[in-house]
């Protein structure tokens, strides 16, 4: 069996032409026999780099290993279509159709075999396989191995015998969610030898992601569907229970909606899926159970009603949106309590949403956890952030499909200001506590430990009474991703770095993000963070709707090619001083130009942020482009 054959084998049984990335080099490593481990992304074709190899052959058999027994059929089916032989051995058999495939794999009349990983636990199976002419094995899920995956099945750990079972037989693994620690553990489980490796590129650029303080969550997930009309979409609950409350809700509003979990027999689950991927169903409310294997293209948004268990999970529930390449919105509602609910649902195992129960492996979980928690706390990039998790680097400044590329997190007026309070205080209490501590000194906090220390009479004791502790934990936070600050290893105590004294002397500048977007705090911010929040749910991103809000009276439409306009020029004049943007002027700036429009250095000049040194600098530009945009 040649590359060549197994490419015409492609060209005649499934029509494609051309390869999708590491599709080549994946089955490349198969005709050389050498193992390997295959990660690309959901949609990305994984199966093909099994498939058509094995299909290419006149003999021999290849063992598929999947945890998804609801989908062997229609695999089986699927490649029958194209004329290739193949079964699936598992528990849906009657005795006369078990029988049936063992006499197909006797007389080798079989090229795929799909089975689940445990199987495996059945020694006679074992026998009946070596007896067959294996020629590969392909490990689907692959991540499921791994106790630092997230989604560790204990099944999958008696495929670290399959090289015993099947000394000179290539094991391929796949998934599409890997990081460097996962991708090596799984060459160690299954022990492969010398495996060569291909990791396919992560970024999902049609996916738009957004992260939303989870407050009123009823209504901020009936308006989001409501502006998908029609279109189909995964909800993603933390509990069976919300998964029928949220389906009977949004029926109750009219809505095509069913639920899908590990509660419901297999029957209906079975029912539900049938319905939604023949579009009889629009939204799917559902556990973890659902999702992997779902091959509907055109899911057009995806909610995560509460903090996702891991990165990689996120990176995998999201990635079932928009698999067409059409733009699509996956919102993530989040409270930092939804961390606690998943700790005690891991440690009662009982109540563990997990088709697979036993959990052994708590001390990974949260860590995993606390990743998406602070992905959901930040305010870098989310595409950048999600790339970087697999270890690549994403090389575009701007996403302009993130709420925080697109500007929709709230700018903290007076940042600046802000800032400097907050570095002050961690320098006055010598640089050696943690974010609690530090916001209670700065709201004037009751602890004893602070009247203990004296810190009650420093002059940064209760400047920030005003503010709530949970927002300067936040803001800490993201002084500490701006480099502003280090945190300390042991413990997470402050100290500032040389850039935060420069912000403290007064010689930067920075930008705040208000951390907890979505949440009510007085009335008028949250009927503007409401606005924000509301609006930009249609997935066709085109970077203007952060400024478009829901018509209070000071809120007029920005123009949203003045918006880009404006990015533009401050990225220009940013890249002229090799300033960071917010430094030539902040969105909140850039938001009240693009509303007002002003026509003169009068008119400009009232604008908050627009100071004389900024006028001096900036106001000849920003008028003259405002100008084009108006005239033209
Ligand atoms: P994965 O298992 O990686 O999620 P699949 O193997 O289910 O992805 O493939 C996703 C879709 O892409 C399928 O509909 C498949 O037919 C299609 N596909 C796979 N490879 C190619 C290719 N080279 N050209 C065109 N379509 C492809």
């Amino acid at each position: 069996m040649t590359f060549d054959d197994i490419r015409r084998v492609i060209a005649e049984r499934w029509g494609f032409e051309t390869f999708r990335p590491l599709q080549e080099q994946a089955i490349r490593a198969h005709v050389e026999r050498r193992d390997s481990v295959v990660v690309i992304p959901t949609g990305g074709g994984k199966s093909l780099c099994y498939q058509a190899p094995a299909a290419a052959c006149d003999d021999g058999l290849t063992i598929v290993i999947s945890p998804l027994i609801a989908l062997m059929k229609d695999q089986v089916d699927s490649l029958g279509r194209r004329g290739i032989a193949s079964a699936y051995f598992n528990s849906s058999l009657s005795y006369d159709e078990r029988d049936a495939v063992i006499d197909d794999l006797r007389s080798g009349a079989v090229r795929l075999l799909y089975v689940a990983p445990e199987r495996f636990s059945d020694l006679q199976f074992v026998q009946l396989l070596q007896a067959s002419d294996v020629r590969a094995v392909a490990v689907d899920e692959a991540h499921c191995i791994s106790s630092w995956g997230h989604d560790f099945r204990p099944d999958y750990r008696r495929l670290s015998q399959l090289k015993k079972w099947f000394p000179d037989v290539p094991v391929h693994a796949f998934t599409a969610t890997a990081t460097a620690r996962v991708r090596e553990d799984i060459a160690t489980q299954l022990n492969l030898r010398d495996p060569e490796t291909f990791v396919g590129d992560f970024d999902r650029p049609n996916l738009t992601y957004r992260v939303v303080w989870r407050n009123g969550f009823r209504d901020q997930l009936l308006a989001l569907v409501e502006a998908h009309q029609n279109e189909p979409g995964i909800i993603y609950c933390m509990r069976r229970k919300d998964a029928e409350d949220y389906a009977k809700y949004l029926r109750d509003h009219g809505h095509r909606v069913l639920p899908y979990h590990a509660g419901m027999s297999p029957d209906m689950r079975q029912r539900h899926q049938d319905s939604f991927m023949a579009g009889r169903t629009d939204i799917i409310t559902a556990t973890i159970a659902f999702g992997m294997g779902i091959d509907r293209a055109d899911i057009r948004f995806i909610v995560h009603a509460a903090l996702p268990q891991s990165i990689e999970a996120y990176q995998q529930e999201t990635g079932r949106a928009g698999r067409d390449g059409e733009p699509s919105v996956c919102t993530l509602f989040f409270t930092s309590a939804d961390f606690m609910s998943w700790k005690s649902i891991f440690e009662k195992s009982a109540m563990s949403p997990f088709d697979d129960g036993g959990d052994d492996n708590l001390d990974a979980r949260m860590t995993q956890l606390g990743e998406v928690l602070d992905f959901c706390k930040s305010v870098t990039c989310r595409h950048a952030t999600l790339v970087s998790h697999f270890g690549q680097t994403y090389a575009n400044e701007n996403c302009r499909a993130c709420d925080v590329c697109l500007d929709e997190i709230p700018v903290v007026p007076d940042s600046t200001t802000i800032a400097q309070k907050i570095l002050s205080a961690v320098v006055r209490t010598g640089e050696r506590y943690g974010g609690k501590y530090i916001a209670d000194v700065l709201t004037g906090g009751d602890d004893e430990r602070i009247f203990d220390r004296g810190h009650n009479t420093l002059s940064v004791y209760g400047i920030m009474s005003e503010s709530d502790p949970r927002d300067i934990r936040g803001w800490l936070d993201q002084l500490a991703a701006q480099k502003l600050l280090d945190v300390g290893v042991e413990y997470p105590t402050f100290s500032l770095t040389a850039a935060g004294w420069d912000l403290l002397r007064g010689q930067a500048d920075t930008t705040l993000f208000a951390a907890r977007k979505g949440e009510k705090t007085s009335k008028k911010t949250s009927r503007r963070r409401r606005a924000r929040m509301s609006v930009p749910v249609d997935g066709r991103d085109d970077g203007s709707h952060a400024f478009v809000t829901s018509g209070d009276e000071d809120d007029a439409m920005a123009d949203p090619a003045l918006v880009d306009a404006l990015r533009r020029l401050r990225k220009q004049l940013a890249d002229d001083q090799k300033l960071p943007a917010y430094c030539v002027f902040n969105n909140r700036t850039l938001e009240a130009i693009a509303k007002s429009q002003p026509s003169s250095d009068d008119e400009l000049s009232q604008l908050s942020g627009m100071g004389p040194k900024t006028m001096a600098k900036y106001g000849e530009a920003i008028l003259a482009c405002v100008n084009r945009r108006t005239a033209g």
